[in-house]
């Protein structure tokens, strides 16, 4: 299985009866440089094998910021975002009434691995959210995390643009 992912614009819907439960929540402050920090969720069903503890993500976010400096982007941080991570099964994932809350209009038939959700712009949440299939191959789960939490540093440094899906499939 390849890694597939996508942005998507995350509609906060009033209706939430299709959003997903979680059976845990665990919280911590981030700091990935001095003036770089934020609180991280990582959400689960604890039936599940969880490879994104904390440090994981910590490590991969200070990679990122390298990564996107080595590019030239400016990583500071102009967008106060927290974190939310979430894993759920793949088949959850793309169960599109299930996952109401995930505007779906330009995903076409992809099935995918893992999301990042943007804010709705129109009533933004002070949040980045992203999506991860729990239940595919290790090496699969932490290449979308990767690409994923790549995305995560682009909006928060407001430095999305047409490159942003390359950089970040390249940092997988
Ligand atoms: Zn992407």
């Amino acid at each position: 299985m390849l890694a597939i992912s996508a942005f998507l614009f995350f509609p906060r819907v009033s209706n939430a009866s299709g959003e997903y439960t979680f059976l845990s929540n665990e919280i911590r402050a981030v700091n990935i440089s001095n003036t770089f920090s934020f609180k991280v969720t990582v959400s689960h069903n604890m039936t599940e094998n969880i490879p994104a503890e904390f440090d994981r993500i910590e490590v991969i976010l200070r990679e990122g910021l390298r990564y996107l400096e080595s590019y030239g982007i400016n990583t500071t941080q102009c967008k106060k975002l927290d974190l939310k991570v979430r894993y759920i099964e793949y088949e959850n994932l793309n169960n599109r009434s299930l996952m109401s809350s995930l505007n779906w209009s330009s995903i076409g038939d992809t099935r995918l691995t893992g999301v990042y959700a943007l804010e709705d712009p129109e009533n933004p949440a002070g949040y980045g959210e992203i999506f991860i299939s729990s239940n595919i191959e290790m090496n699969v789960i932490v290449a979308t995390l990767r690409h994923e939490l790549l995305h995560f540093l682009q909006d928060t440094t407001c430095s999305i643009d047409s490159n942003s899906e390359l950089l970040a499939t390249r940092f997988e």
